[in-house]
């Protein structure tokens, strides 16, 4: 792999006017040129010189990224983000992801840092729902009616069970019912429904509607668009300085933030050590619409063994998610994932196989060894990584775009958010071998020391 230094790129920097309002420009300027801001996307009417050094390039436009950049450019920091779709790219997961915002239904043994991220993060959206909204004009059809999780047979009644105990240790809102209550919530449900889990502190999102809003509202703080892929990182003496583009041009920037989703875990010119162990994980998942709502909260099960869960939208959009499938960057929709979906969904709500079908679609999540995000600095100085979020991105957007930031929009206290901040450290994986548990004490202390020593060794 070669290691490209901001020295070696022959490229003049940004800083011109905008292309047609200066004078003729040669071919690598044109190279230039097409990164500037895209018209009817962030930056659009600012008519502002690309600057000549950014504080902060955010690679990757999924709803991380983009809440990356928002927080950043709050701050005043000058943001570009590199995206060659936006928002909008087919297989990011953000395009696909249904919206739960619900670590307590997600919650498993197994999982309690997970669980603390994402209560951290949930108690983080309503705040940041409300700003969004505020700073774009968006509605983002973001609800907090909670998530129904119902069960049919004894097996899942009493699994039930346990997560109730579970969430009640940990205090967090769940109230038990039986089926006959589950219907009064939700009457479309079928009638083989024995019993529930109500998470009353559960919410949703419309993911889509998200990152629209993320776009426009980095447009109107000035932030820079620009359309296209980064190849490469720049360093100069062992630090980050900047990106390389794909179209031949470069950005400097004073900080670096990898939010590429699934595609984080190569970049030409980040040592392998700094590289973050992301792969993708494919989730189809699909999309109904019925004149009439068919239920008002998020419904999830499991059916035949598997987890299938239905997210209803203000506009009548009913989302069926989701399979989990461990196939590299495939991103087929398959009839057999269909299948499966509509299937288990029937066993919760037969109602659905009456409405008509709007969209079928597979995203790829990025999953990480254990199931923690990573957010924070690397190994590589003003290199820090914002992926790896699997199955919980949307939720965790607001917490993410916090750490990076170092601001706590929440109510927790610094310790708090260092601990948070710690449970997601890059640091964690910097030889590539996954260290102690990330709650333990020492092995964060560990992990700083490693930090210490590979940064050493970096500047040597
Ligand atoms: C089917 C499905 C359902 C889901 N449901 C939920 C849910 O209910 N709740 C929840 O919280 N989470 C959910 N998720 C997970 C969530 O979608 C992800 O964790 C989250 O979207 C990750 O966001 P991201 O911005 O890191 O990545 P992505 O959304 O994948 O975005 C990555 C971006 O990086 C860009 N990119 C890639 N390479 C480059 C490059 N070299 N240069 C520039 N840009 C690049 C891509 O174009 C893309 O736009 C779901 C995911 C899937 C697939």
């Amino acid at each position: 792999m070669s290691h490209v230094t901001c020295e070696e790129v022959p490229l003049r920097r940004y800083g011109r006017a905008l292309p047609g309002r200066e004078g003729p420009t040669g071919d690598r300027e044109r190279a230039l040129d097409r990164q500037e801001p895209d018209p009817g996307h962030a930056g659009e009417g600012s008519g502002a010189r690309m600057p000549d050094l950014f504080d902060l390039v955010v690679v990757g436009g999924g709803v991380i990224g983009l809440s990356v950049a928002w927080r950043a450019t709050g701050r005043g920091l000058r943001v570009a983000v590199v995206d060659p779709a936006p928002a909008a790219s087919h297989a990011a997961a953000s395009h696909a992801a249904a919206g739960m915002l619900a670590p307590v239904s997600e919650v498993t043994y197994t999982e309690e840092p997970l669980l603390r991220l994402g209560t951290a993060s949930l108690e983080r959206w309503p705040a940041f729902a409300a700003e969004l909204s505020r700073a774009s004009g968006h509605d983002l059809d973001y609800r907090t009616d909670g998530t129904l999780d119902v069960a049919f047979g004894a097996d899942d009644l009493a699994a039930l069970d346990d997560l109730a105990a579970f969430t009640a240790a940990l205090g967090l809102p769940a109230e038990r019912l039986t089926g006959r209550e589950c219907r009064r919530l939700e009457p479309m449900l079928a009638p083989s429904v024995r019993g529930g889990l109500l998470a009353g502190g559960d919410a949703w999102v419309d993911p889509r509607r998200v990152t629209a809003a993320l776009l426009a509202a980095l447009g109107r703080t000035g932030a820079t668009l620009v359309p296209g892929r980064v190849t490469g990182l720049l360093t100069a003496s062992g630090a980050a300085c900047g990106v390389r583009l794909e179209s031949g041009g470069h950005l400097d920037a004073g900080r670096v933030v990898l939010a590429a989703g699934a595609w984080s875990g190569s970049l030409e010119g980040v040592p392998p050590e700094a590289l973050p162990p992301v792969r993708p994980v494919k989730g189809q998942i699909m999309r109904l619409r019925s004149p009439e709502p068919v239920l008002s909260r998020c419904v999830r099960g499991v059916v035949h063994g598997s987890h299938v869960y239905l997210v209803p939208r203000g506009d009548g959009e009913l989302v069926v998610g989701a399979t989990q499938e461990e196939l590299g960057f495939d991103t087929r929709v398959t009839a057999g994932g269909l299948w499966e979906l509509l299937r288990d969904a029937r066993e919760l709500v037969p109602g659905v196989t009456e409405l008509e079908v709007t969209e079928t679609i597979a995203g790829l999540r990025p999953g990480t060894p254990d199931n923690l995000p990573l957010v924070g600095p690397t190994i590589v100085p003003g290199l820090d990584l914002a992926t790896g979020h699997h199955r919980g991105g949307v939720l965790l957007a607001p917490l993410t775009a916090d750490l990076c930031a170092g601001e706590d929009t929440g109510s927790v206290r610094p310790a708090e958010l260092a601990e948070l901040a710690g449970l997601c450290s890059p640091l964690r994986f910097a030889r590539g071998t996954p260290g102690p548990s990330p709650l333990s004490e020492s092995g964060l202390a560990a992990r700083e020391r490693d930090f210490t020593e590979n940064t050493t060794r970096e500047h040597r």
